[in-house]
Parts: C-alpha cells; structure tokens; sequence
C-alpha cells in the first residue's frame, strides 16, 4: 500500500505513526525530513519549521526532489501535509506531479478539535509552532479537508478523516490499521 497521511501541525500525525511503526512493515517516511535533509545539503536552513518561509520556488524544488525519492520506494507511509502556511498563503502540499510520484491508494487526514491543536502547539517545546487562533486552525484544517478531497478526484484514493482526540491515540491508530485489513 501507499498512503500518505496529513494533518495540521499538531493533530498528531507524528505520535500516530510512531504507535504504527511497531505494527506495519510499510516504510514510515517523513516528508519534512527529506525536505530538510535536502534543504542542508544546500545550505538553506537547519530548521524544519524555517522551510515554509523559503522563497516559494525553492520550496517547490525541495518538494519535488523529495518526491521523486517517495517514488522509488515500494510500501510507504508518508507523513506530510496537505496544505502549508506560507507567508504567501496556502502552499499545497500534494500538487499533481508529487501525487504522481506518491501515487497513493489512500489519504489520511488526521484531526482533532482548534482548541486541543491549540494547547498541543503551546506544549511542544520542541518546534517552532506558529502562533493561530481558533479560527485560524479552523481555517486551516478546512483547506485541508478541501485539498484532500481534490487529491482523491486525482488519484481515486479514498480519504478516511481520523480524529484524534486528546487521551484516545490508542483508538485512533487503531482505526488506521483497520486500512490494511
Ligand atoms: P513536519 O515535520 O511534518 O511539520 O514538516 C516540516 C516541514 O516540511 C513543513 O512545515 C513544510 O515546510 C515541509 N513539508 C512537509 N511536507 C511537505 C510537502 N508535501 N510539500 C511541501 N512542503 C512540505
Ligand atoms: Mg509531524
């Protein structure tokens, strides 16, 4: 199988896959990792959370790069997103030519309530989470559902939404297992 799973930051999709990691024997890739790894190799930035405020060209070759790596794997579960707040708005993150090369069977977009994003973001120490308002998650996971459903028309994935709410990640990797049944 090829899935790709995508969620705003915060919703979860990291501790997600780390629960599935010891259940499948997909390849579990980070799509922002290969982003990185590339974008260092270049010299433009260390930081994974500096890579969405690159010129929005650089982005899209960084994008592409790391795609055309996704292809040439066999069983994979990729870890990205599906829209990315840029400062010059909405970058998507499954453009026709990366979803060529991912060619998925099925999209995941993990989701959880604006308010426990919220916290979750204020929690994490360990990234430079931007600061947004409810609404502005609100906005934001909206544009996900949209492009994700615009993804499926492309490829004829199916899209299962995975909620997952503060306390009940057991419950939710388990419904994501329930797609390799
Ligand atoms: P993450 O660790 O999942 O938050 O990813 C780190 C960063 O990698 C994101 O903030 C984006 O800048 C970039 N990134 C991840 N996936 C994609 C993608 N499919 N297209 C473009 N940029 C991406
Ligand atoms: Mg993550």
């Amino acid at each position: 199988m090829r899935v790709i799973v995508a969620g705003v930051p915060g919703a979860g999709k990291t501790s997600i896959m780390r629960e599935v990691a010891n259940r499948t024997n997909h390849d579990i890739v980070n799509y922002g990792t290969l982003m990185l790894e590339l974008a260092k190799s270049r010299n433009l930035t260390n930081d994974r959370d500096s890579i969405r405020k690159l010129p929005i060209e650089i982005q899209k070759e960084l994008q592409k790069e790391a795609a055309r790596k996704i292809g040439e794997m066999d069983d994979v579960i990729v870890d990205t997103h599906l829209t990315i707040k840029t400062p010059a708005g909405y970058f998507p993150g499954l453009p026709e030519w990366v979803l060529k090369e991912i060619n998925p069977n099925l999209i995941v977009v993990v989701e959880a309530v604006p308010h426990e994003i919220m916290r979750r973001r204020r929690l994490d120490n360990t990234r430079k989470r931007d600061f947004e308002t409810q609404g502005d998650i609100k906005e934001h996971l909206d544009a996900n559902k949209y492009a994700a459903f615009a993804c499926s028309i492309l490829t004829g994935a199916p899209v299962m939404i995975l909620t997952n709410r503060d306390g009940m990640l057991e419950q939710a990797v388990e419904r994501f297992m329930e797609a390799f049944k």
